[in-house]
């Protein structure tokens, strides 16, 4: 049984981030020369991870996303994955990529036992794709969700940050693509998270992303899933796919909010804008899997209501995505 927040929350869905390093350099996510890299012996190792995910499993959470920086970068992380699959207890294993690397492993992740991918695409085009990631090879990213097809996943997630006048131009592109391939297209309000991040102007708020698509397209409500994060998807009447929403900004968002965050330093936060979490180092050095319970289940009951963006960043805490896992 799922362990409840203080505020009546099922929280049933832990996000482990497994890297602070990434091979793109995403102008939302980090500064040009990358985030202050951690030491190795900073980051946790994969004993340690899997220790984090045994006690949350034992505690009730049922689903796992592995996130970063860019997980498929850490050496060793398929073997990681299949050991994570095959915690007693565990329903669901996902895994956020931006991509890079899927072409080379995305039957090896499906044989792991990863159930579905998230995969970060933020434009079609190969300037504007460049641009966005300082560099990124926008062939790279398609030849990976190809890969990933043919490797069997039976639906693919592809996430996309819409930023004002850099790709909101592109959302009906990514909608189509939705037409005739099982893909949840799933357009994120861009955060500004950064330190010094002054860009809420280049926020497009959901509501205005499904006004703009149903001038286009007929959207039939398809709800949520089980499971769920927080997308709110839609179908193109006919449509084999579907589109989805995450409107962190905009607030319709942490009332449904089910999910605890671990950094790669071993970090247990209860949201993403939170300055306060439980550093989990301690509690694996003593070894003991009943203390970690417990002081995960701390951060569970500790849970804020609502993140701090909501209404104005002044006040929220900036910390660069890849430092949480998005
Ligand atoms: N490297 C992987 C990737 O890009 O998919 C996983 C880590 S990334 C931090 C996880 C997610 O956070 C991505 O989908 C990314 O687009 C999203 N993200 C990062 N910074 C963001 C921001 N400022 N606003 C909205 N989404 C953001
Ligand atoms: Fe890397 Fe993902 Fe951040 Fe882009 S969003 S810089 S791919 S961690």
């Amino acid at each position: 049984m799922a362990p409840l927040d203080s505020h009546g929350r099922k929280i049933n869905y832990l996000r482990l981030s497994v890297t602070d390093r990434c091979n793109l350099r995403c102008r939302y996510c980090m500064p040009a020369g990358g985030v202050p890299k951690h030491g190795h012996g900073d980051i946790l190792g994969y004993d340690d991870l899997r220790r984090v995910a045994q006690a949350a499993v034992a505690l009730g959470m049922e689903k796992i996303r592995v996130t970063g920086g860019e997980p498929l970068v850490r050496k060793g992380i398929v073997g990681f994955l299949e050991k994570l699959a095959n915690l007693p207890g565990l329903e669901r294993l996902v895994l956020t990529t931006n991509g890079v690397l899927l072409k080379e492993m995305a039957a090896e992740l499906r044989g792991a036992g990863v159930e579905s991918l998230n995969i970060s695409l933020d434009s079609l085009r190969p300037d504007t794709f460049f641009r966005i990631t300082r560099g990124g090879d926008l062939r790279q990213v398609l030849e990976g969700i190809e890969a990933a097809e043919r490797a069997g996943f039976p639906y693919l997630k592809i996430n996309v940050v819409v930023m004002r006048g850099v790709n909101e131009d592109e959302v009906a592109d990514f909608a189509a693509l939705t037409l005739d391939r099982p893909y949840r297209v799933r357009f994120i309000e861009y955060m500004p998270t950064s330190p010094g991040d002054t860009r809420r102007p280049l926020t497009v708020p959901g509501e205005e992303l499904l006004l703009k698509l149903s001038e286009r397209y007929r959207l039939l409500p398809s709800g949520r899933e089980a499971l769920a994060g927080p997308a709110v998807y839609y179908r193109i009447a006919g449509a084999v796919g579907m589109v989805g929403v995450i409107t962190p900004v905009s607030c319709h968002f942490c009332g449904d909010c089910n999910r605890v965050r671990i950094t790669s330093t071993g970090v247990a936060r209860s949201c993403l804008f939170s300055d306060s979490g439980v550093d989990l180092k301690p509690f694996l050095k003593e070894g003991d899997g009943t203390l970690l319970q417990c002081a995960l289940r701390r951060v569970v009951e500790a849970k804020p209501e609502r993140h701090s963006l909501c209404g104005d960043t002044e006040g929220h805490v900036p910390l660069p995505m890849s430092l949480v896992g998005g």
